[in-house]
């Protein structure tokens, strides 16, 4: 073992929410690890801007719920409304889910807060050193410690090592496992807009049945929304979002509404997941180990239940090393259950929704009354809340 390494008990790769979870999970139990971020800095984007429930009790046990709360916009149901006369569509209740979490809401948020308020807490535990601009290079797995190198050549030694490093995870590549599944044909784009206060609406999310592409839009902050066109064809680029973010924002809240678009994304759309997700004392977690369509919000939160799981097995690992296998083993187990159970199926039904041509969405929405009657409503606001995937 080199004396210039550093040394942790956990070395965590990547400083995502899941990463920064992880960190943060640990530092409660008094573990001290160490965070390797290639980038200078977090992400700024917004990303995801829906925190379920699920993910909110975890926080709530992190105690950052309540600056997460102060910054974001409690939603306790989610009413889908018609965008041209704010008439309720549908309302996912999760009140109901009252006696099964303590947190039965959920939460907008973007993505670069909820990922600030995270480091801030990391930070303050005075148990994780946060390395930026320091990007993994490799690992080497040495009996019973992990050798990680950054590109920098600094070494860094501990007893297990988590890859939370993203859907392109340099952890998974040394390990030579892809994440195996389908990539959807669609693509989907989306746009933050600001727009004039005076278009601003409490109402509930958007949805404009009448759209060619399945459109609708998320308020996360006051004026500030989130606009997606989860189906757009590929004659579509990338230097057409800007004006095709303006002309679905009036579409949406109408003329005169648009202000300014913060940011735009275009991408594909995947349900894919990693075969393993643990070998010896690596272990992956979040985007690492599966990716699926953002629809839904199950991203970010099966993510966030994956760092829940693994703080617990580590804990157990640490102070009993000859169980670090059973345990490792049955947090790869629980985790791909609950993918597979979960997300898979809640991923492909979205995609079947946002992909049906226009005239086919417009029999469904004029079905609604049947669909409530059918106790639709219960049923979504179960998923979102990724209760039963966490
Ligand atoms: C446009 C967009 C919209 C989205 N919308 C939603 C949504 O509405 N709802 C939802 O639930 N999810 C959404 N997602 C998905 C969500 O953002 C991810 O699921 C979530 O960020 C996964 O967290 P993570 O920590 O696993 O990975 P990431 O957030 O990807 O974090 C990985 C971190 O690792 C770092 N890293 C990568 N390689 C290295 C390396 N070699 N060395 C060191 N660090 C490294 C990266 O810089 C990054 O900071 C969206 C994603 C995008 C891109």
């Amino acid at each position: 073992m080199s004396n210039l390494s550093e040394t942790a008990k956990v070395v965590i790769v990547g400083a995502g929410p899941v990463g920064l979870t992880t960190a943060l999970g640990l530092a409660r139990h008094g573990v001290k690890s160490i965070v390797l971020e290639k980038k200078a800095t977090l992400d700024p984007h917004s990303r995801a801007t829906l925190i379920a429930p699920s993910s909110l009790e975890d926080f709530q046990k992190l105690g950052v719920l309540d600056a997460m709360l102060l910054a974001g916009a409690r939603n306790d149901s989610i009413r889908i409304v018609r965008s041209s006369d704010c008439k309720e569509l549908l309302e996912f209740d999760f009140s109901e889910l009252a006696g099964e979490t303590p947190t039965p809401f959920a939460l907008a948020l973007s993505q670069d807060q909820t990922e600030k308020i995270l480091l801030d807490a990391v930070l303050a535990t005075g148990l994780v050193d946060v390395h930026f601009s320091s990007a993994f290079a490799s690992f080497e797995q040495l009996g019973d410690h992990v050798l990680v190198r950054d590109a920098a050549g600094r070494t860094f030694t501990c007893d297990f090592l988590v890859a939370a490093d993203g859907a392109r995870s340099g952890v998974r590549k040394q390990l030579g496992w892809e994440l195996e599944g389908k990539t959807y044909a669609t693509r989907a784009i989306l746009a933050d807009v600001r727009i004039d206060m005076e278009f601003d609406t409490k109402q509930g999310w958007l949805v404009n049945p009448d759209a060619e592409s399945f459109t609708f839009a998320i308020r996360f902050a006051p004026g500030i929304w989130r606009i997606m066109e989860a189906s757009v064809p590929d004659s579509v680029t990338d230097a057409d979002l800007l004006d095709r973010s303006k002309t679905q924002c009036e579409a949406m809240f109408g003329q005169g509404a648009w202000q300014e678009t913060l940011w735009t994304s275009a991408y594909r759309k995947h349900e894919r997941r990693s075969a393993r997700y643990v070998k010896g004392c690596v272990i992956l977690a979040g985007d690492a180990a599966h990716l699926n369509s953002p629809a839904g919000g199950q991203g970010l939160n099966t993510g966030i239940a994956d760092a829940d799981l693994l703080v617990q097995q580590l804990i157990k690992a640490l102070s009993h090393p000859a169980e670090a296998r059973m345990l490792l083993a049955d947090y790869e187990q629980t985790r791909i259950k609950a993918f597979d159970e979960h997300v898979r199926g809640l991923t492909d039904s979205m995609e079947k929704m946002e992909s049906a041509p226009a005239w086919l969405r417009r029999i469904g929405f004029s079905m609604i009354g049947a669909l409530k009657l059918a106790g639709i409503e219960r049923i979504v606001a179960r998923k979102l809340s990724g209760i039963d995937a966490s």
